[in-house]
C-alpha cells in the first residue's frame, strides 16, 4: 500500500480518499490477505481516518497450546493531529466527540501517512488478549475432567471389589 501524501488529499474530491485493502500487512501474520475499505479525509488541521477490514490470523491457544485461526475485524476511526503542539479543539468537527486521547498522534501536514502502518496498529490493537481456541478446548478443562473420570472410576473400582469380597463372603 502507498504512502499518501497529506498535501495531494486537499486537491482530491471532498479532501477525501478511499482506498480498498487486499494486502498482506508486512509485520502481521494473516492467514488470508487483509480486505476492507479505508477512508482517508483531510479536514483541515486533522486527518479522519476509519478504516473496516478483516483477515484470519494464526494464533496460538493460551489453554491447549495448539494453533487456531481467529477472524479479525476491526471497524475504527482515528482522528490525526497534523500540526506539532496541541490541538486546536475550536477547529474540530462538531458532529463529533473528539477525545483528547484520539489526537495523541501527530504528523506533519507536509508529510505522508502511512496506511500499511495504521492498519497493522489497529489490527494489532484488536488481538484477542486471552487466546483460546474455541468452547471445545482440550486444554485445562479436558485435564480437570480427566482427573475426575479417574477419582469415579476409583470409587467403582474399590465398590466393585468390596461387592466381590461381601460375596465371597457369603459364600
Ligand atoms: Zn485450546
Amino acid at each position: 500500500m502507498e504512502a499518501i501524501y497529506i498535501p495531494k488529499l486537499l486537491k482530491a474530491p471532498d479532501q477525501t480518499t478511499e482506498i480498498s485493502i487486499n494486502n498482506s500487512i508486512s509485520g502481521l501474520d494473516t492467514l488470508t490477505p487483509v480486505k476492507g475499505t479505508l477512508i482517508v479525509r483531510h479536514g483541515g488541521n486533522f486527518l479522519d481516518v476509519s478504516v473496516e477490514a478483516e483477515t484470519i490470523v494464526t494464533l496460538i491457544c493460551d489453554r491447549c497450546v495448539q494453533n487456531y485461526n481467529h477472524r479479525l475485524k476491526i471497524a475504527t476511526s482515528e482522528l490525526i493531529w497534523l500540526e506539532a503542539g496541541n490541538p486546536d479543539l475550536e477547529n474540530l468537527p462538531l458532529e463529533r466527540e473528539v477525545l483528547l486521547e484520539e489526537l495523541s498522534e501527530n504528523l506533519s501536514p507536509t508529510g505522508y501517512f502511512e496506511p500499511q502502518t495504521w492498519i497493522y496498529e489497529q489490527l494489532s490493537l484488536a488481538m484477542p488478549i486471552r487466546q483460546v481456541c474455541g468452547e471445545s478446548c482440550v486444554g485445562a478443562t479436558q485435564v480437570a475432567a480427566g482427573e475426575e473420570t479417574t477419582q469415579v472410576d476409583n470409587r467403582w473400582a474399590s465398590l466393585a471389589s468390596l461387592k466381590e469380597q461381601l460375596k465371597n463372603h457369603n459364600n
